[in-house]
């Protein structure tokens, strides 16, 4: 790829947690593409118009955490004790610089709360009550945790805490996320989720950490995960496919391709989608289905959910 000075990319995930293809319907496949579709063409608008790879993803995860279907911000999944905490993370290529959050209940848009401890703080990450409070002072908007709550993510709990859950990985977990490069050669990675279905109250998973979860550096990549958190931690699976980058020489292709078999080997599923500094793009997931999105420059919207290509249509 040798993208002109007009070029940019924007990709983006639901999460690998998707339903089983068995419980996917047509309506429920197009309510799906029609989300990712709404968060692509937010950050397209922007990218298209010269803007920042860092408010294109803003906005790209700001449209996911604001629909239902997705696990973060409104939709997110419970704890264990019936709670929401939730989790994100913003990285700005250009300037190696990053914001995240991590168990809170709050902020409308937890990236909002993310990209504020990046621009607004002397610090990079903010947990619990503090994390709260600074929300407050930055007066972002809050909602109180009915805004969060969703009749299919409860019904999820209370069958996991019976031992009645289905192995549907969609009763499970999920994650939104988004990666740019902007006209300007810049990339950024924003990542928002609720976690995992049942966690433990206080578990962070890997979506905030960054360099697990989250990962831009206009040298190399720009990096969003999702799937067992705990894995991707251990592995620092997101700073690992930009050290291959950088250090092995390798693609962004056989790079993220790569560091998605190491973790589906030690149990780690899930996937990753990855930007790197020519606006190359890549997709990898090691397990049924990740929801998903691209846009170029050539204004085309094009989404997938299992192993099928990326498509244009809507009902795909
Ligand atoms: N990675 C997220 C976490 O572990 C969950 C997910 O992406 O499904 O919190």
């Amino acid at each position: 790829m040798n993208p002109t000075s007009t070029a940019f990319t924007l990709a983006l995930h639901g999460g690998a947690g998707t339903l089983a293809r068995a419980h996917m319907t047509p309506e429920k496949s197009a309510a799906y593409h029609a989300g990712l579709r709404r968060a692509l063409e937010a950050g397209r608008v922007l990218l298209a118009g010269g803007g920042s790879a860092l408010d294109a993803v803003t906005a790209a995860v700001m449209a996911l955490e604001d629909d239902p279907l997705f696990n973060a911000g409104r939709g997110a999944v419970f704890t264990r004790a019936g709670t929401h905490e939730m989790d994100a993370a913003l990285m700005d290529g250009q300037h190696h610089a990053a914001g995240a959050i991590a168990g809170i209940c709050g902020p409308r848009n937890p990236i909002l709360a993310a990209r504020a401890v990046l621009e607004q703080s002397a610090h990079v990450f903010l947990v619990g009550d503090g994390a709260l409070a600074f929300c407050r002072a930055q007066g972002l908007a809050m909602e109180d945790p009915c805004y969060f709550f969703t009749q299919p993510r409860w019904d999820a709990l209370q069958a996991t805490l019976a031992g009645t859950q289905d192995n549907d990985p969609a009763r499970k977990h999920g994650t939104v996320g988004a990666v740019a490069r902007d006209q300007h050669g810049h990339l950024a990675a924003a990542t928002s989720t609720g976690g995992m279905t049942a966690k433990a109250p206080g578990r962070v998973g890997d979506s905030p950490v960054i360099g697990a979860g989250t990962w831009a550096d206009d040298a190399s990549c720009a990096v969003s995960a999702t799937g067992h958190g705990e894995v991707f931690i251990r592995f620092a699976a997101a700073h690992d496919i930009a050290a291959r980058l950088l250090y092995a020489g390798q693609s962004l292709d056989t790079a993220a391709h790569g560091v998605v078999a190491e973790l589906a080997r030690v149990g780690g599923s899930g996937g990753v989608i990855a930007v790197d500094k020519n606006g190359a793009f890549a997709l990898p997931f090691n397990c049924e289905g990740m929801y998903r999105g691209v846009v170029t420059a050539d204004g085309a919207l094009r989404t997938a959910i299992f192993d099928e290509p990326l498509s244009n249509y809507a009902n795909g």
